[in-house]
């Protein structure tokens, strides 16, 4: 049978388990060796009869630019799916309201189903402080949330596709539907945040410059510049704090025992091209002690996303 729902999830048969687009780039730039990854089908029956799914730009890093080049994957024209497959069938009829459905609520589903890959749930609190660090074990959460993950305490899969622990995986989420949806969509989506509630999305992500100062209850966002700072870095933030600037600083010890360093060292080769990067982080705004500007402190990588900002303009020839 074809697949007819929007494949969110797909076995990577290189990473040995079933990850969504953003955990297959992840995986794509952390891996030491580059190479086309390849895909099967996320559902056990597919997948033991080689059904193959498409990947989609999971190999380039996303880039503020005119026309969003959102990662995603596809149905294989060729390759048939089992009847029992989960990306088969009638994805809920967007015209038709199910019971009890508000006017609200079936708009925020009909604007949920025209993206790739959305987000139901956000669980910024699951990981542990060791998590999204060098795997101790291959039993580890591949840090992309959602998906089958393999939960390393209880070691049973979890079917929640449009949940996750993922940052990254939020992010690429926020933007596709700023990009992609009417500005009325865009207002209606919402995310149950764990410790916080149901948010509006658009509201989840506040402008670094309007951040309140101890608190992290929101993923802050802003254009930054990029700094090699001994074997760390740095970003400042163009935006500021009561008219004091904001930095975010990262040591060298915490960026190597980062999973998927590989992947924001291939960004910051981009520094010398990008007119900016764009920092998504849920951390804390504290003042410096020399009351000079401010810092913002993230407590784990995985709580930080980078997305290259535009090409800098050509040089123009000289004379
Ligand atoms: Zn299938």
């Amino acid at each position: 049978m074809k697949s007819n729902k929007r494949i969110t999830h797909a076995y990577c048969i290189e990473a040995e388990e079933v990850l969504p687009i953003t955990g297959a780039m992840l995986f794509y730039f952390a891996r030491p060796e580059r190479g086309a990854l390849s895909f099967l089908c996320s559902t056990d029956t597919c997948r033991k009869r080689g059904v193959k799914v498409t990947g989609v730009n999971y190999h380039v890093p996303p880039q503020e630019q005119t026309k969003h080049q959102t990662a995603h994957y596809r149905a294989n024209p060729v390759d048939d799916h089992d009847a029992s497959c989960e990306w088969v069938g009638i994805e809920g009829d967007v015209g038709q309201r199910l019971p009890g459905e508000t006017d609200r609520q079936l708009e925020e589903r009909k604007a949920k189903l025209k993206l790739n890959d959305f987000i139901d749930v956000f669980d910024p609190t699951e990981a542990g402080p060791e998590q999204g660090n060098e795997p101790p074990d291959e039993q580890l959460d591949a840090g992309e949330g959602g998906g089958v993950r393999r939960n390393s305490r209880s070691g049973r899969p979890s079917p929640m596709r449009h949940s996750t622990n993922s940052l990254e995986r939020l992010v690429q989420c926020y933007r596709e539907a700023k990009d992609e949806l009417s500005k009325e969509e865009f207002e209606a989506l919402t995310i149950q945040v764990k410790g916080l509630g149901e948010v509006s999305l658009q509201s989840y992500f506040r402008p670094i410059e309007w951040a309140r100062l101890g608190v992290s209850d929101r993923v802050l966002f802003g254009g930054a510049r990029y700094k090699k700072y001994g074997a760390g870095f740095s970003f400042t933030f163009f935006d500021k704090h009561q008219g004091k600037p904001i930095s975010l600083y990262v040591k060298s010890a915490t960026i190597n025992a980062y999973r998927y360093r590989r992947y924001w060292f291939e960004l910051f080769e981009q520094a010398e091209n990008v007119a900016y990067f764009r920092v998504y982080a849920l951390g804390t705004l504290k003042e410096r002690e020399d009351g000079k500007g401010y810092d913002l402190s993230v407590d784990d990588l995985r709580h930080l996303a980078i997305v290259l900002g535009p090409q800098k303009a050509a040089e123009p020839p000289r004379e």
